[in-house]
């Protein structure tokens, strides 16, 4: 369990070299810790250690964990693909949903948020060129999408999010689809729509993703040890 402390910390490093390295703002660059398949016991070693966000990808086992760890004083993000019958148990236990992908799954997010609990924050996520999974709206269909959303109440449209697949390690090659990313946030904005948020880097790239500009960076296995 100490390890997962170490690596923690070695994390943060990671982050604060990168930020710095590439001239930005100290804090501009948050720690997502991903726990998907880790028990509660672990993510309790991180939150003492003050971490306050969690994404999970699975809804039951996010729920449970939920209910185990409900003293703390954790934002629960999701970041897993989305089936429909699972909206309303994602809008009503999470402040965050990086994966939406299409304006269903949107509609009902926004009709099901608890009005108590304030606008949940929604990003939406980006298939870019060599995308590893086959989610994500593309970046054609993107503007109208972003549109759409944005109009929507109960929920908040903060950016954008993507998992660019493992290329090369050529840097330029990682580089592209982040810089891409990040390309069509400006055009969002440019749209009128006040977004701030690039939900991009994992434990492979966040370096990268960093220097183009990532705010959340989403991390598992360099916290928590590579998964079973
Ligand atoms: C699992 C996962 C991560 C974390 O990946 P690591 O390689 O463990 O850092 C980030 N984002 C999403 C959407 C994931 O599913």
């Amino acid at each position: 369990m100490n390890a997962i402390i170490n690596q923690l910390i070695a994390v943060r490093k990671r982050i604060e070299s990168a930020v710095l390295e590439s001239g930005r703002k100290k804090g501009s660059v948050r720690l997502l810790a991903v726990s998907k398949t880790r028990t509660a016991a672990e993510l309790l070693k991180v939150y003492e250690k003050d971490q306050r966000d969690f994404g999970e990808n699975y809804l039951q086992e996010a729920l449970d964990k939920q209910v185990a760890l409900k003293e703390c004083d954790i934002t629960w993000h999701f970041i897993g693909p989305i089936q429909s019958n699972k909206t309303r148990a994602i809008a009503e236990n999470f402040e965050w949903v990086h994966s939406v992908d299409r304006l269903k799954i949107a509609r009902r997010l926004s009709e099901q948020r608890p009005k108590e609990m304030g606008a949940l924050n929604i990003c939406l996520q980006v298939n870019i060129s060599n995308e590893a999974s086959k989610s994500g709206v593309s970046l054609l269909e993107l503007p109208a999408l972003a549109k759409a959303v944005a109009e929507l109440p109960n929920i908040q449209l903060r950016g954008l999010m993507a998992i660019p697949a493992k290329s090369s390690r050529n840097d330029e090659v990682q580089r592209a689809p982040f810089a891409q990313l990040k390309e069509a946030l400006e055009k969002i904005k440019e749209q009128g729509y006040a977004v701030d948020t690039l939900s991009m880097g994992m434990t492979a790239d966040l370096e990268v993703a960093i220097s183009e500009g990532a705010t959340w960076v989403r991390v598992g296995r360099a916290i928590f040890g590579e998964r079973a």
